[in-house]
């Protein structure tokens, strides 16, 4: 028999025995199973097509994939003594034949579909993002970033720069950086002392940030950076939006002052001002949520910085980008009609008391309590 017929005849054996074994673990049926096929779309009991509304089974089915035809394949080969290089060949086509169709049913979708990176076997060949976080030791930290960075490992080629408003990094937020996998910078830039002390708002975030772009100054050469505050929630379709920055990039940002949102006005299809409940005098009235900017595009200004202002950061800082009008912005989240930032805010929480060694000294709860910052 010739080799390709041999090979071929495999691969079709052991499409069979994954999908019979697919549907003996999971229930689903086999016509259900259509959402891998490059539809984003399922049967019901008479075969017609339905739109899949459900995230769950999608994420599910989704999750199961890579482990079902690893394991299948490996069983096909203690079974039938396929020899190594052949189950990792089969292995490999049926998992960039899987990923090829996650992609299509994902491009095809209206509704834009989660992609974990963990799941890809693709190469990385996008450009960076550069993420900005500011973050300082209080109890909600860990939480916080435990949050933050379980997105952010869902996203392909980012480069996290956690920057620490303290004199030393704290520790756990370092282990927590090093567990997700991700390229991370754990800097610190200690908010001074005069800022500190002065009465009513502050200006927070803000030495953290110039850091950041101190940073990326040195370190960077292509690709977009974002200023993501620690306590905000992020959809994933963000990232692969704010790729697209050429130069400036804006879009909404949810729950923002009393106008619950942010965001530029657009009116037949092109810019028409700033929607947001605290305008200021501000000629960029905008969230730090709302907008990216390419790392091209900051070298070529060595000025820009963002100013201890509380409530002017965001606006000092683009206008410090000059020349750059508002005109200019480029417009992501399919025009401003999504939101896919939210500037939520997480109650605070007092310092914890410390454990009573006495009763507690030879118990786990003196592990847990180095967990709490
Ligand atoms: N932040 C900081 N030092 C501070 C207060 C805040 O580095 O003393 C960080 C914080 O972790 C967040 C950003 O600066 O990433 C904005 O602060 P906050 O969320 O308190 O501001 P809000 O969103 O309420 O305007
Ligand atoms: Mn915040």
């Amino acid at each position: 028999m010739k080799r390709s017929l041999k090979m071929g005849m495999i691969a079709v054996v052991g499409i069979c025995l994954i999908f019979y074994q697919y549907h003996l673990s999971t229930g689903i049926r086999f016509d259900q199973v259509s959402i891998f096929n490059g539809g984003a779309a399922a049967a019901d009991d008479n075969g017609n097509l339905l739109p899949i509304g459900d995230e769950d089974a999608y994420v599910r089915v989704h999750k199961i994939t890579e482990e079902m035809i690893r394991k299948a394949v490996f069983r096909v080969q203690k079974a039938n003594g396929l020899s190594p290089d052949v189950s990792a060949m089969l292995t490999q086509e049926l998992l960039s034949y899987a990923n090829k169709n996650f992609d299509s049913a994902e491009n095809n979708s209206r509704v834009s579909r989660l992609t974990p990176t963990t799941m890809a076997t693709r190469e990385e060949t996008v450009d960076p993002l550069y993420i900005i976080t500011p973050t300082y030791r209080r109890p909600e930290q860990i939480p916080e970033l435990t949050r933050m960075s379980h997105t952010l490992m869902l996203v392909k080629n980012v480069h996290w720069l956690v920057i620490e408003d303290a004199i030393v990094a704290t520790k756990q937020v370092t282990r927590l950086l090093e567990r997700t996998g991700l390229k991370f910078e754990h800097l610190i830039a200690p908010m001074p002392e005069k800022y500190k002390l002065k009465k009513g708002a502050k200006p927070r975030g803000v030495s953290n940030r110039n850091r950041g772009l101190q940073w990326i100054r040195a370190n960077a050469t292509n690709g977009v950076f974002y200023f993501a505050d620690d306590d905000n929630t992020y959809d994933i379709a963000l990232f692969e939006e704010i790729r697209k920055t050429r130069k400036v990039s804006m879009f909404p940002v949810g729950l923002c002052t009393k106008f619950g949102l942010s965001s530029p006005i657009i009116k037949n299809g092109t810019f028409a001002g700033f929607y947001d409940g605290w305008i200021a005098g501000r000629k960029f009235p905008v969230d730090m949520a709302g907008f990216a900017v390419s790392v091209n595009f900051l070298r070529q200004r060595p000025n820009a910085s963002m100013p201890y202002r509380a409530g002017f950061e965001e606006d000092g800082f683009l206008k410090s980008l000059a020349p750059f009008e508002p005109r200019e912005i480029e417009l992501l989240a399919d025009n401003c009609t999504r939101i896919l930032a939210w500037h939520t805010q997480t109650k605070k929480n007092e310092p914890s008391a410390p454990l009573d060694m006495k009763l507690y000294g030879s118990t786990n709860l003196v592990k847990l309590k180095q967990q709490i910052v």
